[in-house]
């Protein structure tokens, strides 16, 4: 398709959305009396109006019907989390009984660890890639570490080529090889936090699988954002926060995905709790733990209600939605971002360089750019002028464009915004 920088052009493409309607069902931030443009949305997701509601609803339960709100109210607590399944596991490409929800990110891949993470004398390295999230880099090193292992020698950290921004499949696959039936475990995030790069995940579990390892994925940034086959790419186990692209709110609840291969098995550790013991026998209060079918069983603690229901409220959106309509908007507004961010390039003769990779399958909503010459005070203009990017340092800003409510013209504004604070400077 052929981009025009102009307002029309954009104006034209939003009526043209099927998806602009959503636009206003998310509550904005408002910058000098008018919606922020939003690029954050890979950080912490828009409030969906509809999320107060569902919180009401429970505020009201707890009032009215007090503890027997856990089998009376209109969606009852004791198995609230359940609601989740069937329309998680469309948007993760999984089986309803494949999914929970429970806890937050980083405690769910420990909790997946304890069953993935078994190492041995002969088995015992981990593969992940370099520069991982703090919080993942930290999680693996105290896993080894409880193991009485070493993580210099027990870590393995995939890694770019010299003066490459992006991770590439074939060093990868021989990273793999290459480690063989040393690695116990390859947990990468499925789409770098960084650059936004998506990685080929069927391809990795297969290759991980083929030399004996467990094979996990870290969606924090994947979950909603893109495609997902997790059963059908025969992923061991995966785990993803909510309040990113999924809209759950501040901190919010996790979800989990453990392969229907190792449901109801007798020899696979786990850390249990009441709450993943078999649903009908729960409030028997049973010395013996007798685990729920499916995911479910790695449940700990009984449901964390306030915080699912704005979950549940975003999920039903997504639900209406569909992941396949929200990725072809995606693939256009991301690509007219980039059209936007070229045209700048040319007029104010900066240099951007987008470290994200140009192709639509290795990248979901996120474009990173370097701002080669700029620094602090340009992300201070844009913040002041009504667009709320992600700045790292020293000169990146991360822009990810949510198709559920950013416009074109958001991304055809942007660019004025940008080439005046690139002018004034
Ligand atoms: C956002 C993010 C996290 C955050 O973890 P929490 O436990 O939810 O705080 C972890 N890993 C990655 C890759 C992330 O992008």
């Amino acid at each position: 398709m052929q981009f025009e920088n102009s307002r029309l052009f954009a104006q034209q493409l939003d009526t043209k959305d099927p998806l602009a309607k959503y636009r206003n069902e998310f509550i904005f931030p408002q910058i000098n009396n008018k919606n922020a443009i939003y690029f954050t949305g890979n950080s912490l997701g828009l409030q969906p109006k509809l999320a107060q509601s569902y919180v009401n609803e429970i505020m009201n339960d707890w009032g009215n019907l007090a503890v027997e709100g856990h089998f009376r109210a209109k969606k009852p607590w004791w198995d609230y989390h359940e609601r989740f399944a069937n329309q998680l596991s469309k948007v993760v490409g999984a089986k309803p009984t494949e999914i929970t929800v429970m806890n937050t990110l980083t405690v769910n891949l420990h909790l997946m660890m304890v069953s993935f993470y078994r190492p041995t004398t002969k088995r015992y390295k981990i593969i992940c890639e370099e520069k991982a999230f703090p919080s993942d880099q930290y999680m693996i090193a105290s896993q080894v570490r409880f193991h009485g292992l070493n993580p210099e020698d027990a870590i393995v950290e995939l890694k770019k080529r010299d003066g490459e921004h992006n991770f590439r499949t074939e060093d990868i696959l021989a990273k793999i090889e290459e480690v063989g039936e040393e690695c116990a475990l390859i947990l990468i995030g499925g789409v770098n936090y960084y650059t936004g790069q998506v990685f080929n995940m069927k391809t990795i579990t297969e290759a991980g699988h083929k030399i004996g390892a467990f094979v996990g994925w870290d969606l924090a940034h994947a979950a909603g954002n893109i495609k997902l086959a997790l059963h059908d790419w025969n992923v061991d186990f995966a785990a993803w926060c909510s309040y990113k692209y999924m809209n759950s709110g501040p901190g919010n609840v996790s979800g989990c995905f453990v392969n229907e291969k190792y449901h109801n098995k007798k020899d696979i550790p786990r850390f249990e709790g009441w709450w993943g013991h078999n649903k009908d026998r729960r409030f028997l209060m049973e010395p013996e733990f007798q685990p729920e079918d499916g995911a479910n069983a790695w449940q700990i603690s009984n449901a964390p209600v306030l915080a699912l229901a704005p979950y549940l409220a975003s999920l039903q959106m997504f639900d209406e939605v569909g992941m396949d309509a929200l990725i072809e908007k995606r693939n256009k507004i991301v690509a007219y971002l980039e059209f936007i961010l070229h045209e700048i390039d040319k007029e104010v003769e900066s240099s951007f360089e987008i470290i994200t990779p140009s192709n639509q399958e290795e990248r979901g909503t996120q474009l990173s750019v370097f701002l080669h010459g700029e620094g602090k005070e340009l992300f201070n203009y844009l913040m002041e002028n009504g667009v709320i990017p992600d700045w790292r340092e020293p000169n990146v800003i991360r822009l990810a464009p949510a198709p559920f409510y950013c416009s074109y013209e958001d991304m055809y504004e942007f660019g004025q915004i940008l080439k005046r604070g690139i002018l004034e400077k």
